[in-house]
């Protein structure tokens, strides 16, 4: 399977009610959205970070929760595209009077740290947004206020944002860029009269808050002692939502531009079983864990008994972590190895296993290989993604194009049968891809309102044509 996604939260409490407990589950329930670090932030203080898991700091809770008291306060848990997998690079960022947490990816930082002044990025010494925070500061000082901010800054940056920000006055902002590339809700929390932004709905249902509605793109929110306000600081269209969200990112209980997850997933295997009616097959399972929508919506339009063929080892040392969004190759082949087949289950079948996405490679053939020693006789895969042969500017971490394993068995040609080769080059029987068209119907959403950058190599939403770089430029490694 594929990193600066990161999950993004911020809340208000209008009577006064210190919401750092709140700051923390909510994180907590977006962690599949960032596995690196985490950090809380609120109005006068030095933000709060730890690298690793939310959980794992479960312990210094209390003393967070007594040291860190306020009414107002955004997190973030990070998964990096741009910039050192470090502490220093954990979000949220202090500039001056604001703090800032951000969920996307800023592509022309090198442009935008020369607005900045006085500064040029490396991504050794500086993160994207970083860079973003301080010109929105400058922005801040020159504008006067944060609306008019932003429409300045989207107009300069190539990239996409969901930002909260908390300032030094106690105000607390969310922002979403024009395109809505990534997802953003507000809620509200009733015992607490609270208003929430988060990145997925399921960090409202964790604290038992109400989904109100999606934050527009192009919008601003804006929480104080005067209640919520909200603008459209830029109108784009059409929009640009991020289709590996529905596929893979998003939490299975989340709602996104009114559909939810699970469902969408489960309809996106009913598609691909249309497509592809493997009449032989004699089970259908899912790669672990959120090709499982998936899987049992191909098996219920087939008519083919869905099992659980491969597990994932909770114990091991990366047990509970998504391969995709880990920064080091080593610990995704980590991950991977520790899927164990159930052979009673395998053994002399033909195999339908049906996975999210084919990015790198790594999982495919770690999965593969399992099979074929649990005794399959036949495997065939199902990706609910189409092709992935170009990086992604917008959030995701798909950063140079020689790791894409669709671009890699092509050689960049277009007509090249991808499937068979990427079956040849992971040793399955077959593998069926979906399309963008199938994808966009089964998902619910128009297809003009979707991003399918990495799988078209069409910029336009972007409104650049990208010069390719290595990971190792990427990242500074
Ligand atoms: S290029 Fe791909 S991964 Fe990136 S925002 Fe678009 S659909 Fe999502």
């Amino acid at each position: 399977m594929v990193r600066e996604n990161c999950g993004v939260v911020a809340i208000y409490s209008l009577d006064g009610k210190n919401v750092i407990p709140m700051v923390i589950d909510c994180l907590r329930a977006l962690q599949h959205r960032g596995q690196e670090a985490w950090g809380i932030a609120i109005p006068k203080k030095t933000p709060y970070k730890e690298i690793g898991l939310v959980s794992e700091a479960a312990s210094k809770f209390n003393i967070l929760e007594e040291k860190y008291v306020s009414h107002a306060a955004i997190g973030h848990v990070r998964y990096s595209t741009v910039g050192k997998s470090n502490l220093e690079n954990a979000q949220p960022l202090k500039v001056k009077d604001l703090c800032v947490a951000h969920n996307g990816t800023i592509a022309n930082v090198d442009e935008l740290s020369n607005m900045v002044g006085g500064c040029t990025f490396t991504p050794q010494t500086m993160n994207d947004t970083l860079l973003a925070a301080k010109r929105i500061v400058n922005l801040l000082s020159e504008k006067g206020n944060m609306s008019e901010a932003l429409g300045v800054l989207k107009g300069e940056m190539i990239g996409s944002f969901c930002f909260t920000f908390v300032t030094d006055h106690g105000y607390v902002f969310a922002a979403r860029d024009p395109k809505g590339f990534r997802p953003m809700v507000l809620g509200y929390h009733k015992s607490t009269n609270s208003y929430i932004v988060a990145s997925e709905s399921c960090a409202l249902s964790a604290i038992g808050g109400q989904l109100l509605r999606d934050v527009e793109p192009g919008e601003l929110i804006k929480m104080s002692d005067k209640g919520l306000e909200h603008e459209i600081f830029a109108i784009e269209k059409p929009h640009s939502h991020c289709v590996f969200e529905y596929t893979y990112f998003a939490h299975p209980t989340s709602i996104m531009e009114g559909i939810n997850i699970y469902l969408a997933r489960k309809r996106i295997g009913r598609y691909l079983a249309k497509k592809f009616s493997l009449s032989d097959a004699d089970i259908v399972i899912p790669v672990p864990d959120s090709a499982r929508p998936a899987a049992l919506g191909y098996a219920e339009e087939l008519g083919v008994p869905f099992e659980e063929g491969l597990l994932k080892d909770r114990y091991s040392r990366k047990g509970p972590f998504r391969s995709f969004i880990e920064p080091y190759h080593s610990d995704r082949v980590e991950i991977t190895r520790w899927i164990i087949p159930i052979r009673e289950v395998i053994e002399n079948k033909h195999v339908v296993v049906v996975d999210d996405s084919v990015v790198r490679g790594t999982s495919s053939i770690a999965i593969v290989k399992t099979l074929r020693q649990a005794g399959a006789r036949k495997i065939s895969m199902m990706v609910s993604y189409p092709p992935i042969t170009f990086p992604c500017y917008a959030g995701i971490d798909f950063p140079s194009q020689d790791e894409l394993l669709a671009h890699r068995v092509t050689n960049g040609d277009e007509k090249a049968n991808v499937g068979e080769l990427v079956a040849k080059s992971i040793d399955a029987d077959f593998v069926g891809y979906n399309d963008t068209d199938t994808l966009a119907d089964a998902i619910g959403l128009p297809k003009e309102e979707l991003c399918f950058t990495c799988s078209t190599g069409n910029y336009a939403n972007l409104g650049i044509k990208p010069l390719f770089k290595t990971r190792a430029q990427m990242k500074g490694e």
